[in-house]
């Protein structure tokens, strides 16, 4: 077995030693969230604090938006040549209140998605290369894990 490694560094943790999460800012002046992480600036307008700690993010969120990808996103959402098609979803993170995109695991179109549905965050494979993979967050809609079950 070859190389596991983050398609981008520093967004997200493997989960090697606990479930894996996305990795976030929350600003020490006024708890604001940030993904990805902030390091200079708060987004909050009324907030002058420049220190962050970096957090792991909620791995649940429902879905705010979704669009079948026929176009080529920019990175680090896919790398594949020739260009599949694929599902990209804008996830409200559940306790964050945070808009995070991401793309939707292999097998689900937009005809399983609906606007409200629970997704869950998962390590996948983004490309593999040389005898390594690279790893990407997808989400993984939660009614139809159950359905499948
Ligand atoms: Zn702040």
């Amino acid at each position: 077995m070859g190389a596991r490694v983050p398609a981008v560094d520093g967004w997200f943790s493997l989960g090697e030693e606990g479930p894996a999460a996305l990795l976030g800012s929350k600003c020490a002046g006024c708890g604001t969230y940030a993904f990805p992480a902030e390091t200079r600036y708060c987004r909050n307008p009324d907030c002058e604090s420049a220190e962050f700690e970096v957090v792991e993010l909620s791995r649940r969120g429902r879905i705010w938006s979704y669009t079948d990808a026929r176009y080529q996103p920019p990175p680090p959402y896919v790398a594949a040549d020739p260009y599949v098609p694929f599902c990209l979803v804008a996830v409200e993170l559940a306790a964050e209140k945070l808009v995070v995109m991401g793309q939707v695991v292999d097998g689900v179109t937009v005809d399983d998605l609906r606007v409200g549905d629970e997704v869950e965050l998962v390590i996948d494979t983004l490309y593999s290369e040389d005898d390594t993979d690279f790893l990407v967050w997808k989400w993984q809609p939660v009614v139809a894990a159950v359905r499948g079950a």
